[in-house]
């Protein structure tokens, strides 16, 4: 089942084997591996969790963390660098405690420390960074209490960066510290004039959001000489935007960075460390190019190229080399998380709408050409038949907002054309370079899928800016795939739909699937959902959260479930939307006594309707079994 491409964009963690299921393998570089359909039935049967159902591997966070040390370890070794690099990871991108606590198991072994962007990041990163060497890196636009629960932490012994967006937030800084007696170290955030390329390219560039103009930097430097204060400054931070697609922006701005870090240098500041922020991209639809869901580098090509490039200039600077701090989110926590999905219904459209039509000479002209059409559509003239069919089913419903045809009519003439449409693309798949249109066709005619979970809580990126997941099912991967589709969400949203697919060739409005039977499970997986889904997820129609399984592989090869975390119930999203439970109960009670006092229901009944509304309150916000 090659049209899925799961080699391409898999980074060796999921594969297909030969019963025809997909397989996970959390260590890549470890054969061994998990059956995921087997998984998903025993979390059904043995567990009662159904989709959708978040599947957690945290061994594949530590895989591509070692990924990411090792890759500069070796461009570190290979290019004789002088400087540490220090990874930390930005909690913006995953905030959830499990994620947090798996890097930084290994904070040892690769100096691991944490990004905050915010005080509730700054707050848990406090507390849950223990080891001596790992760095809090705070970005974000600070207030007195940001920088005040800064300096907690550095009271606690912690090596605080704060990182500063804005002159102002350097002037409060100061005066707290001469207020409290404490300092934690400062990091100046450079806006560069290279710009990253893709969807994030914004992020860099003059018009940047964040970041310190080249006179400000001066500014800053000259306020901490002034304030004694100069040995803080210790850090110079960067950072081009997310999902970087061409490298060539990568050592630009690398470029640019060690400049200003070599004559800030110069200038006799102590700063030795460079701070290069995230960027490192995510192959999603596994091309290798430079598109928007793709990159046109390796880890370690990146890796290297940052390396390379600062010691050039640094060399050539004459400075020494500073140590590199990375914030890459995305290439750590992408591959982690797995939603599954079940397609629960099909959606009718007029084109699944196919009673027996028949057609007799009394029949309004425009129906008996559109069955001409219908049956003498073949491989010499379906493109033609198609464009005629096209103008008979204007033609029909003009007739019909004139009264000039009956409702019956209408409905023939809807079946014909429908049909119409199914034979020409049949022919058009006969042959080998069909026109354009035709899979425009393919698109309208393809079967809509309702499948058990929310686009705006679980996928928001594929909503919001059309950023493309693979998606494929993770069974009968041994069967011949005989249906189109795209995929619609439970949200009563027309927006909740998918519709753009990672193909071999290029992208695809639809998605290439088995027959669906109604009888029996049929699962998707979305993959690639570990970074920033979870946590730009909204909670649009109230659906809340879906079930979640942690899964970890022993050293046998067996799984085991190391966490389950049930999904949003009915009565967790109403108090979220802040409605109390006791009273939406009492409101509805006493609606039941008003028609009680009206003779139409009895006492029994409303004591069962009562107990029936209460007990609804621990249901699943998404469609059960
Ligand atoms: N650091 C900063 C300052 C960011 O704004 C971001 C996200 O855009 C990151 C790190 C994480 O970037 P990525 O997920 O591309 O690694």
């Amino acid at each position: 089942q090659n049209v899925y491409g799961v080699e391409n964009w898999s980074a060796g963690y999921f594969d297909i084997n030969s019963k025809g299921h997909l397989i996970a393998r959390p260590a890549a570089d470890d054969p061994r591996s998990l059956d995921l359909f087997e998984l998903v039935n025993s979390l059904r049967d043995e567990r009662k969790l159904h989709t959708p159902l978040l599947l957690r591997f945290p061994q594949i966070l530590t895989n591509q963390l070692k990924k990411l040390a090792t890759s500069y370890i070796q461009a570190i070794e290979e290019y004789g660098y002088q400087g540490r690099h220090l990874p930390v990871f930005p909690m913006k991108v995953n905030p959830r405690r499990e994620v947090v606590e798996e890097f930084l198991k290994d904070s040892a072994r690769f100096n691991v420390g944490l990004e905050c962007g915010s005080k509730p990041e700054l707050y848990a990163g406090l507390a849950q960074v223990q080891h001596p060497n790992s760095l809090l890196i705070c970005n974000g636009f600070k207030d007195d209490s940001f920088i005040r629960l800064a300096m907690l932490g550095v009271e606690a012994g912690k090596n605080v960066v704060i990182v500063i967006e804005k002159l102002s937030e350097l002037i409060t800084t100061l005066n707290l510290a001469d207020e409290t007696g404490v300092m934690p170290m400062i990091g100046l955030r450079s806006k560069l004039y290279s710009r990253g390329s893709g969807k994030w390219a914004s992020s860099g560039g003059d018009s940047a959001k964040f970041g310190l103009t080249t006179s400000e930097l001066l500014d800053c430097v000259r306020l901490l000489k002034d304030r004694g204060r100069l040995s803080s400054l210790k850090l110079l931070h960067s950072h081009i935007g997310s999902q970087i697609t061409e490298i060539k922006r990568v050592k630009m701005a690398m470029k640019e960075a060690a400049r200003v870090y070599a004559k800030l240098r110069q200038l006799g500041t102590p700063i030795d460390t460079m701070d290069i922020g995230g960027g490192l991209g995510v192959d999603y639809d596994g091309s290798k190019t430079r598109f928007e869901s793709s990159m046109n580098y390796t880890v370690q090509e990146f890796a290297n190229d940052v390396v390379y490039t600062i010691k050039s200039v640094c060399d050539e600077e004459n400075v020494p080399h500073p140590h590199l701090v990375t914030e890459s989110g995305r290439m750590m926590t992408a591959y982690h998380a797995v939603l599954i999905t079940s397609i629960r219904d099909e959606i009718e459209t007029f084109a699944d709408d196919k009673p027996e039509v028949t057609v007799d000479d009394d029949d309004p002209q425009v129906i008996v050409e559109l069955k001409a059409l219908c049956d003498g559509i073949n491989r010499k003239n379906f493109t033609e038949f198609y464009h005629d069919a096209l103008e008979h089913k204007d033609e029909l419903h003009t007739q019909f907002n004139l009264g000039l045809i009956s409702l019956e009519d209408r409905a023939k003439g809807e079946v014909l054309f429908w049909e119409t449409c199914a034979r020409a693309l049949k022919e058009a798949d006969g042959v080998k370079s069909p026109p354009e249109e035709f899979e425009d066709l393919r698109r309208i005619l393809a079967a809509k899928y309702l499948c058990n979970f929310s686009l705006f809580r679980s996928v928001p990126d594929s909503w919001a800016i059309g950023q493309l997941f693979p998606i494929m099912p993770i069974h009968r991967l041994d069967e011949p795939l005989t249906d189109f589709a795209t995929l619609v969400d439970v949200t009563c949203d027309s927006d909740g739909r998918i519709d753009k697919f990672v193909d071999l060739k290029d992208v695809r409005e639809v998605l290439e699937l088995h027959k669906w039977k109604p009888e029996e499970p049929y699962y998707l997986g979305i993959f690639l959902v570990g970074a920033y889904q979870e946590v730009m997820g909204s909670f649009h129609n109230l659906f809340g959260l879906p079930n979640e399984a942690h899964v970890v592989m022993d050293a046998e090869g067996r799984w085991h479930i190391t966490k389950l975390i049930q999904g949003s119930k009915l009565g967790e999203m109403v108090a979220f939307a802040r409605y109390d439970r006791a009273q939406l109960l009492a409101n509805y009670k006493q609606q039941l006594e008003i028609r009680k006092q009206a003779g139409s229901l009895s006492d029994e009944r409303l004591d069962q309707l009562a107990l029936a509304y209460e007990a609804m309150i621990s249901d699943t916000t998404y469609l059960s079994r």
